[in-house]
């Protein structure tokens, strides 16, 4: 496994890579389980396998949650190396954004907009999907690889992708849980073991909205009802639930196809997103 800083160093590693296919996993590090698995799904399915870290300011809406984002370098290339990493791209903000930096990818409209848009800032998307479309040119992969877990975020850097006709095929990965449901991330290392617990209101309100629309109730608000009914009122907010169609994110009022209840809530000081998929009258 190689770990590279620059760009060019990065492209010079590639080159004798092709016409092999490669598979690209973006991430801000601090990895963990969730990661592991978009890294297994290229490892399977490519010939070289590329790994970002990258703990990128520029989709951090608020200064504090930059600081405290967890990094721990070491512990993340020595887990690369076990998932079979060939190359690891870990480049400085400097790297990235040099002086003068001043183009912006912004994906504008309700998938960039709601949710996630409207709560963090605008700026959050562009931040994304500018650092995603720079990574994608300097790795050029066949395939970069995205966790279901950030369903927004897959619909944006579909987006993006298409507009600006960037040769890669996007694969998405399943949400991965811990063992009593809680979606992996990150952020779940900055929890303490009370607020950890207060954190698993976000897996129970899903599962409620997911039981609910199995028993056939199909209207939205019933349905969030059902995601708000009998949480503990201390310890856990949340900044929206929301039930959105899963390829325009535009709020749905009645579920009668295939559905994201998406929601994001606050734990202390920590600020988690979590979704799944919902039919009406059946689950997935
Ligand atoms: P991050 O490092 O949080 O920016 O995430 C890097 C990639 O890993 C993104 O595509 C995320 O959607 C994905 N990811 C993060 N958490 C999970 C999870 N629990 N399950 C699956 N993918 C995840």
């Amino acid at each position: 496994m190689r770990t590279v800083r620059t760009v060019a160093e990065l492209r010079a590693l590639l080159k004798p890579a092709r016409p092999g296919s490669i598979g690209f996993v973006p991430t801000m590090g601090a990895l963990h389980e969730g990661h592991l698995s978009l890294l297994r799904a290229a490892r399977g399915g490519n010939d070289t396998v590329v790994l970002s870290i990258f703990v990128n300011p520029t989709q951090f809406t608020e200064a504090s949650d930059l600081v405290a984002y967890p990094r721990d370098e070491a512990r993340d290339l020595a887990l690369a190396e076990t998932e079979g990493v060939d190359v690891v791209f870990a480049p400085d903000a400097a790297e990235m954004y040099p002086d003068g930096f001043a183009t912006t990818v912004s994906v504008r409209g309700t998938i960039a907009e709601s949710l996630e848009g409207a709560h963090r800032g605008r700026a959050h998307f562009d931040g994304v999907a500018t650092v995603v479309t720079k990574l994608l040119l300097a790795v050029l992969p066949d395939v970069a690889y995205f966790g279901a877990k950030d369903a927004q975020q897959v619909v944006v850097v579909r987006r993006a992708v298409a507009d600006l006709g960037l040769p890669v095929r996007i694969e998405v990965c399943p949400t991965s849980r811990d063992h009593d449901g809680l979606a992996r991330s990150s952020r779940n290392t900055r929890l303490s073991a009370l607020e950890r617990t207060r954190a698993l209101a976000i897996p129970r309100a899903l599962k409620a909205v997911q039981d609910a629309a199995a028993e056939g109730v199909v209207d939205a608000d019933a349905l969030r009802e059902r995601a708000l009914d009998g949480l503990p009122g201390d310890g856990l907010a949340f900044e929206y639930v929301a039930i959105v169609d899963p390829l325009t994110f535009e709020q749905v009022e009645t579920v009668e196809r295939e559905a994201i209840v998406a929601v994001a809530a606050r734990v202390g000081d920590v600020r988690l997103i979590d979704n799944i998929r919902i039919e009406p009258g059946g689950r997935r």
